[in-house]
């Protein structure tokens, strides 16, 4: 899967994708990212990108004419790539869209930047807007860092078999079980037996009560609109009893 990034700051993904699962990415040939500069696509003399906004304000707008001629340029070369860009004002992005992402074949993203882009680049030129929250950053380097992350390691191959995303919080649908490693005891603190135990089948079990538990807690939501299998369905009354005689 390619990558186009198009930024009027390129020096910050250096540290980022050089690194771990997306650095594995690229070095396995499984995804490709390029950095543009979108500064390189300013015509006049001081390669302006940004101007005053129409109708005053403070802050300022980055131009369209720049934008535009990269993303063509860069679709001219890859037509299958999809134009994305980062804005607050974006569908949010979830496990979902990311899953949905990594079938493409690729995503040419715009870090937007100030007060943001002139409007008439959504109209030419972007065929899908995405948020990361509701909240807003200096630009849109770090959601386009956060975008490029969440879909690699969903890409086949990215991950090693032993570090599977199905497990992973969102994978199906619940958050993840909690996880232990050495040493069994820690400050008092000891790991659930059920784990030393050898017993995979009770192991898988105690994994989903406790991905269900951590799920009914923390995000209600995420169980709301489920059809639960019977497993689940008993699971959840077995954690009903539990609390049962905790309070009672
Ligand atoms: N004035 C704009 C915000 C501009 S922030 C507004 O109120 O909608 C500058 C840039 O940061 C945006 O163009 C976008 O690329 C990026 N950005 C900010 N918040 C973001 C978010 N939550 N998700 C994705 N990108 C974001």
């Amino acid at each position: 899967m390619r990558f186009d990034i198009l930024t009027l700051f390129p020096g910050m993904f250096a540290g980022p994708f050089d690194e771990s699962i997306i650095r594995r990415g690229v070095d396995k040939q499984l995804i490709d990212i390029t950095i543009h500069n979108i500064r390189d696509w300013a015509t006049d003399r001081h390669q302006t990108t940004d101007d005053a906004p129409y109708g005053g304000g403070a802050g300022m707008v980055m131009k369209v004419e720049p934008l535009a001629a990269c993303i063509e340029s860069v679709k001219a070369s890859y037509p299958a790539s999809t134009v994305v860009m980062t804005s607050p004002q974006g569908r949010r992005l979830t496990h979902q869209v990311a899953s949905e992402l990594a079938k493409r074949d690729g995503l040419i993203i715009v870090c937007g930047r100030y007060e943001g882009i002139d409007e008439r680049l959504r109209t030419l030129c972007i065929e899908d807007d995405l948020s990361i929250g509701d909240f807003v950053l200096s630009g849109g380097e770090i959601a386009a860092m956060t975008v490029v992350d969440a879909v690699t390691r969903l890409i086949p191959g990215v991950l090693g078999s032993d570090e599977s995303a199905e497990n992973d919080s969102f994978g199906d649908g619940l958050l993840e079980y909690p996880q232990y490693t050495r040493p069994v005891e820690f400050r008092g603190l000891t790991v659930p037996d059920i784990l030393l135990s050898g017993n995979h089948e009770l192991i898988r079990k105690w994994r989903r009560r406790e991905s269900l538990r951590k799920t009914r807690l923390l995000r209600p939501d995420l169980l709301a609109g489920r059809t639960l299998t019977s497993e689940d369905l008993k699971l959840l009354a077995e954690l009903d009893r539990e609390d049962a005689v905790t309070k009672g």
